[in-house]
Formats: C-alpha cells, sequence, structure tokens
C-alpha cells in the first residue's frame, strides 16, 4: 500500500453511525467500510438497521435513541465491554420540522434540539471517556450549511446545526490534547428522505440549481471522501473544522 492509500486506510477501525438506517447515515456507514472499517450501525428501528446490515458485511447493530443520554451511555459502554473499542464516531442522526417560528410547536422545537444538539453531546460524551483512556478518538459531526446561513421555516433547525458547530469546536478545545479529533461535515441539499417536501417541489429545485453553484442536488456518496479523511490518519493535524460539502453554495451570494 502506497504511503498516500495508507493515510486513508481505515483498517482495524471501528466506527460507530448514528441514524445510519438511511440517507446520509448509511451511505456514509458504507464508505467508511469500503476504506476499510468495522461498521456499528445506530438507529431506532431495528428492522431498519437490519436491512441496511444486508449491504454492510459484518456490521453490528446498536439499537438506541441518541436522544436518551443513559442509553447513549449504557449501550456503548456494553458494547466497548463485550465487542471492542469504538475508535470513529458519526453523529448523523437528525430530525428536521417546517412551521414559521410564530407558529412552531414548542414541542417540535424540542425534538428538533435534542435530536439534532443534544444527540452530539450524548453520543460523544458515551464515546470520548473510552477514547481518551486510549489516548486517541475520531468524532465527525454531521453540521449543515443551516449552521452558516438561515432560511424561512426552519430556524430551530438553524438553530442547531449551528451548535452543533459551535460543540465541535467546544470538543477540539477538550480533547484535542487528549488525542481525540472532532470535526464537522456540513452538507448543503442532498435529496434524501429528510428533504421529499423540498425535492417534490419544482420551484424549490429550481431555486437551489440557481443557488447552488455546481447547479444540482449532492449526492450522497459525495460526502464520503470529507468522512473518510476526518476519520483516518490523514486528518490528524485537523481539529474542531467545519468542512462544507455544498457545491459552493456558502461560498456565494
Ligand atoms: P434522513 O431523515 O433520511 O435520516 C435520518 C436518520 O436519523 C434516520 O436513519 C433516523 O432513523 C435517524 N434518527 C432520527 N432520530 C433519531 C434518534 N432519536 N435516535 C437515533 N436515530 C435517529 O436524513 P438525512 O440522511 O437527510 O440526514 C442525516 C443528517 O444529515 C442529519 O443530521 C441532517 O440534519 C443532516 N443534513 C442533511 C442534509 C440533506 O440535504 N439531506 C443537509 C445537511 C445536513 P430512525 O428514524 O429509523 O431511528
Amino acid at each position: 500500500m502506497s504511503q498516500q492509500q495508507s493515510l486513508f486506510d481505515l483498517t482495524g477501525k471501528r466506527a460507530l453511525v448514528t441514524g445510519a438506517g438511511r440517507g446520509i447515515g448509511l451511505a456514509l456507514a458504507e464508505g467508511l467500510a469500503s476504506a476499510g472499517a468495522q461498521i456499528v450501525l445506530n438507529g431506532r428501528a431495528a428492522g431498519r438497521l437490519e436491512a441496511a446490515r444486508g449491504q454492510i458485511e459484518g456490521a453490528d447493530l446498536l439499537v438506541f435513541d441518541v436522544t436518551d443520554h443513559d442509553a447513549a451511555r449504557r449501550e456503548i459502554d456494553r458494547y466497548e465491554a463485550e465487542r471492542g473499542a469504538i475508535d470513529i464516531v458519526v453523529n448523523n442522526a437528525g430530525i428536521q420540522h417546517r412551521a414559521r417560528l410564530d407558529q412552531f410547536p414548542q414541542d417540535a422545537f424540542q425534538s428538533v434540539l435534542q435530536t439534532n444538539i443534544a444527540s452530539v453531546f450524548n453520543v460523544s460524551q458515551a464515546a470520548a471517556r473510552h477514547m481518551i483512556a486510549r489516548g486517541r478518538g475520531k468524532i465527525i459531526s454531521i453540521a449543515s450549511v443551516a449552521s452558516l446561513l438561515a432560511r424561512p421555516t426552519v430556524a430551530p433547525y438553524t438553530a442547531s446545526k449551528g451548535a452543533v458547530s459551535n460543540l465541535t469546536k467546544g470538543m477540539a478545545a477538550d480533547w484535542a490534547r487528549l488525542g481525540l479529533q472532532c470535526n464537522a461535515i456540513a452538507p448543503g441539499y442532498f435529496e434524501t428522505e429528510m428533504n421529499e417536501a423540498l425535492s417534490s417541489d419544482p420551484a424549490f429545485t429550481e431555486w437551489l440549481f440557481a443557488r447552488t453553484p455546481a447547479g444540482r442536488w449532492g449526492r450522497v456518496e459525495e460526502l464520503i471522501g470529507a468522512c473518510i479523511f476526518l476519520a483516518s490518519d490523514a486528518s490528524s493535524f485537523v481539529n474542531g473544522q467545519t468542512i462544507y460539502v455544498d457545491g459552493g453554495m456558502t461560498a456565494t451570494v
């Protein structure tokens, strides 16, 4: 293997991907597996994860709700004790709820914040305790162009994704000197179940193509390169950063 290849090689590493039953999480799990990692698939729906496991040879399942701090701690501790080290965490689970802010239901606000940002604390803290003891680990959180830019009807999502980028900086501040690299990937617009309301609306697609320098939707496989980079030795001195994979959207007005 050339030096260039070994920098990105994940053989012998184990990666936990949250919300891995479909969409971006599943694509990233497949991508990390293609770089040699053993995969641990998380989600709430065991059936969906079983189906995903069919696509990733040898993957383990870790079913828990990422909004549940105690469950995350318990399941990650149990997995580490029974199966071994989790070297890489991808905090991908997330939800969207659309309503104008003056009409936004309080329970939906809570669920967006719990699922998109409290989850990053819950899962990262549980995994980092083991990583710190080993003096190494990689935490990759999925932010969004909404970490930087607002749009109508998604203010709580925007708040949560801004917090993902900032929590990433905070993780680096606390954990970089303990051997961890904590970074985020901020996708632009990708056609997944989360975005069905947008992708089925021709007016939105027209707006998106005009607003995005690349002039199209992203394809979920296009997030894999950044994820392998941040999961591998290639990023050993990269910490607290958010990498935008958005076809140029946030570089332009
Ligand atoms: P999907 O809606 O397709 O998938 C979301 C996944 O998260 C599902 O597998 C779901 O699994 C899981 N999930 C939701 N809540 C929980 C929970 N409480 N505990 C565990 N798992 C949970 O979304 P995408 O693939 O589009 O999005 C993935 C991530 O990327 C999200 O964080 C999203 O905000 C972010 N993102 C997406 C963009 C896009 O264009 N699609 C753009 C920018 C960011 P289940 O319900 O089965 O438990």
